[in-house]
């Protein structure tokens, strides 16, 4: 894949440079960690070391200054190396940007440089058991006592709680005029008395692994509210502006993930013979090897663009493009996996191969964060203006 005209030069260089680290590290580094139950600590600090986690982050804070493009270029080719950190997504892309966009002076520089440089890392909690992708359902609540706040409420399916420092976490405060509950963004850290956690067991092949939460009269101090006191009015745009990234990177992940699977169908087609010519010369698989490589092509044609949008202050524009790039590379994404699996025949679901665990990993980028069902809603709705139906 070549972006010669799509991408500056640093950009290129910055692609050339991250597939690097994600050939030396591969796909049985990460396979290993995950057979012994560890995390990819050793990639996240080598990645860390050379600037790629807080690409997007200010540089007054240790980030690089980039945008949400340059982070979803480490994810890609990390994730076409075989070596996906789904904690990019969540620690630089969504809390790194809510807090350089909202956060206090303080919450900034108590942060950003840690995020920046990998030392620190953060959660995003919203997913509630009752809510799912009704996210207007939610009613983890924050009342107030005092200076301080207490926060109470359940949250599944999240991500890298038992690794991040701190989990941001979505409540809701009731507001003091209309007695309306309003979002709210709270960092609540790991050890936080009446914070618990407990793992969901995943069919998922990965070392981050997800959580049920619950928070029982956490007790927060006022400067857990990201914003501060302002926060209490800004939530919902805090939320928006962490969720564009979500999706961008998301997209990321899925392009990533189907660019190696597709690779590694590709090696195989080309030396497998039992015939007189390689598998890859028959055209049940080679066209859709081809179709799938298009449609990974495309999904990340979108996710420029949304990139792009979303690094120009177009939060707007970007929302559109950001949904439909996530909508496309996770379609695309489980196509390609589908395709390299059945590519290698019955080593298609071989341990050593080690494939078929994308199946399910690949199949992530479908419901999560928003999924391709609330994506076609979404464009249902707000691009071509029909009826909505609940
Ligand atoms: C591996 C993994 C990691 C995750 N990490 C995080 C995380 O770090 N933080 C976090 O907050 N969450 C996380 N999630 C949660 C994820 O965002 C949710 O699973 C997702 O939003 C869908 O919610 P749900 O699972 O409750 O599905 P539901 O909302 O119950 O939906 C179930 C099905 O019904 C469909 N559906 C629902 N409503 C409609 C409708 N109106 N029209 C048409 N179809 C509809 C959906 O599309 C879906 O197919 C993670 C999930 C997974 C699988």
């Amino acid at each position: 894949m070549t972006n010669a005209l799509l991408e500056t030069e640093e950009q290129r260089d910055l692609r050339a440079a991250v597939a690097a680290l994600g050939k030396r590290f591969g796909r049985e580094y990460f396979t290993g960690v995950v057979a012994e139950g560890k995390h990819t600590d050793e990639l996240w600090a080598e990645a860390a070391s050379l600037g790629y986690l807080g690409v997007n982050l200010p540089e007054e804070y240790g980030g690089g200054g980039g945008g949400i493009t340059e982070l979803a270029i480490v994810l890609e080719e990390l994730g076409a190396a075989g070596c996906p950190l789904l904690m990019l997504v969540v620690s630089p892309a969504i809390c790194g940007t809510v807090i350089a966009r909202f956060g206090t002076e303080e919450q900034k520089r108590e942060w950003l440089p840690g995020l920046a440089d990998g030392s620190r890392k953060m959660a995003f909690g919203i997913t509630e058991p009752d809510a799912g992708s009704n996210s207007h359902r939610i009613t983890t609540t924050a009342r107030r006592e005092g200076e301080d706040w207490l926060l109470t409420g359940r949250k599944v399916f999240i991500s890298g709680v038992d690794i991040a420092d701190a989990t941001l976490v979505v409540g809701r405060t009731e507001d003091e005029r209309t007695g309306k509950l309003k979002p709210c963004l709270f960092i609540v850290p790991r050890d936080a008395p009446g914070f618990t956690r407990s793992p969901i067991e995943m069919e998922l092949a990965a070392p981050e692994k997800q959580f049920e939460l619950v928070l029982d009269d956490v007790r927060l101090p006022a400067d857990a509210l990201v914003g501060g006191g302002q926060g209490e009015d800004a939530g919902l745009l805090q939320l928006f502006a962490g969720l564009n990234p979500e999706r961008i990177m998301t997209a990321a992940f899925g392009i990533g993930m189907g660019r190696h699977a597709i690779d590694r169908a590709l090696d195989y087609a080309r030396t497998r013979q039992v015939w007189k010519e390689p598998i890859g010369s028959h055209q049940a698989i080679a066209h859709p090897l081809a179709q799938a490589h298009i449609e990974l092509e495309l999904a990340r044609l979108m996710m420029t663009k949304a990139a792009a949008l979303y690094d120009a202050g177009d939060d707007m524009g970007a929302g559109e493009a950001a949904n439909m790039a996530k909508y496309a590379a996770g379609e695309a994404c489980v196509k390609a996996v589908d395709q390299a699996v059945h590519t290698l025949g019955g080593n298609g679901l071989t341990k050593e191969y080690g494939i078929a665990s994308l199946i399910t990993a690949a199949r992530v980028g479908r419901i999560a964060p928003v999924s391709r069902e609330m994506v076609l809603n979404f464009v249902s709705h707000q691009t071509l203006g029909l009826p909505k139906s609940y």
